[in-house]
């Protein structure tokens, strides 16, 4: 008997070691990883500059609580802020989902009483803690878990007079993901974001944009929404920001960020010292290797080479935040296969597989794994119980 809860589903191999894009099972079997742990190891794994710094700062300080300074955090919060266009502040955290609390509870905070509402989109994926679970708009994952905290409110995506209907006094903020990434890999047009912003300046709301999945260079830029040429007020951060040592932030403008005062929010290990060294490595390789750029090139390569298989339908997305649609409502079949065949990517509906490959993927690499999945689709056949496995 397994002593884990059953969240996940049974779990069909045991990785033991990676190196760059190639994971390895227990019994040394090479696979391609096509899904980076969720968008986490953007830099591949068992990247040198991340382990040299982990180990450093462990055999330098690991933790000394948010009472007192440590450097590492200074550096990152600077890095962020100038990545992210300046003027504002961070707060570090420990997850995705606490990024979001964070901007929820600044939201809420900046709004003053009776404006507290935050607007998402349907569609969305913002975390699984109980206030992050309500700004998710997916209500068959909310059921379960009534009563969900108040303040909450959902819109059809990408839809602007949507959201205008929705926008009255209680409003504090919109939280939107510049891809939405767990819902499907939807992107958000442009005019969208624009239009948005300008909604938000009207009504003095402020614009919250969930980088969790789309941010560091995943999409090609630095961070999603600087695809659509606006200015968010505050940004949540987490996934590639440690290359796979759990770390978060959420960003803010500065006169939104100054709506906290001492005591107002905290957590235990939200920046310290192991987590932002990480972070810090990740950063710089990151600038140094002009990864947002080489996200885009191997995006576009990836897309058309996936484009280019029959099964496929279209492919949508941005950089290196793909999913490939299928002609068929098959896709956890294909993922099976694939990682059967050595190619890990993940079923994120029922007729799209996610490809989020490392940004230092290889040309080579990305030839090999679409000649992995064309192979899967073309072979696959209807399931026969006890046919593999
Ligand atoms: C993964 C994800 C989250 C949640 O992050 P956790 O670290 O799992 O809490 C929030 N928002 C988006 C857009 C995500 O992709």
């Amino acid at each position: 008997m397994s002593h884990l809860m059953p969240t996940y589903p049974p779990q069909p191999v045991t990785f033991v070691r990676g190196q760059g894009t190639e994971l390895f099972d227990e019994s040394g079997r090479r696979y391609l990883d096509f899904l980076s742990g969720l968008a986490v190891t953007s830099l591949g794994h068992a990247h040198p500059a991340v382990a040299e710094a982990l180990s450093e700062q462990a055999r330098t300080l690991l933790h000394v609580s948010n009472l007192y300074g440590t450097r590492p955090q200074h550096e990152v919060a600077g890095t962020l802020d100038r990545l992210i266009g300046g003027g504002g502040k961070v707060f570090f955290c420990n997850s995705g989902a606490e990024a979001n609390e964070c901007a929820i509870k600044l939201a809420r905070k900046w709004g003053g009483r009776g404006r507290h509402v935050v607007v998402s989109a349907y569609g969305s994926f913002h975390g699984r803690t109980l206030a992050t679970l309500h700004a998710t708009g997916q209500p068959q994952k909310h059921e379960a878990f009534q009563p969900l905290p108040e303040g909450f409110r959902h819109v059809a995506w990408n839809d602007l007079d949507a959201l205008e209907a929705a926008m009255d006094p209680s409003v504090a903020a919109v939280l939107l993901e510049p891809v939405q990434g767990e819902g499907g890999v939807n992107p958000a047009s442009a005019e969208y974001f624009r239009g948005v912003r300008r909604l938000c300046d009207e009504r003095q709301v402020l614009l919250a944009v969930d980088e969790v999945q789309t941010g560091l260079g995943r999409t090609g830029r630095w961070f999603g929404f600087q695809h659509f040429d606006v200015r968010p007020d505050v940004v949540t951060m987490a996934k590639a920001l440690g290359n796979g040592v759990p770390i978060g932030a959420c960003w803010a403008r500065a006169e939104v960020a100054d709506a906290f005062r001492p005591g107002d929010h905290a957590t235990t290990f939200g920046g310290q010292p192991l987590a932002t060294a990480a972070a810090a490595a990740v950063l710089a390789t990151m600038e140094a290797e002009r990864l947002p750029e080489r996200a885009a090139a191997a995006g576009e390569r990836l897309s058309k080479a996936l484009e280019a298989l029959p099964e496929v339908a279209g492919v949508r997305g941005l950089g290196l935040l793909l999913a490939a649609c299928l002609t068929e409502p098959v896709a956890k079949d294909v993922a099976a296969r694939c990682l059967q065949a050595g190619l890990v990517l993940n079923a994120v509906t029922d007729d799209a597989l996610r490809l989020a490959p490392p940004l230092t993927v290889s040309d080579a690499e990305i030839d090999e794994a679409v000649g992995v999945l064309g192979r899967v689709l073309s072979e696959r056949r209807p399931v026969t119980p006890g046919a593999h496995g």
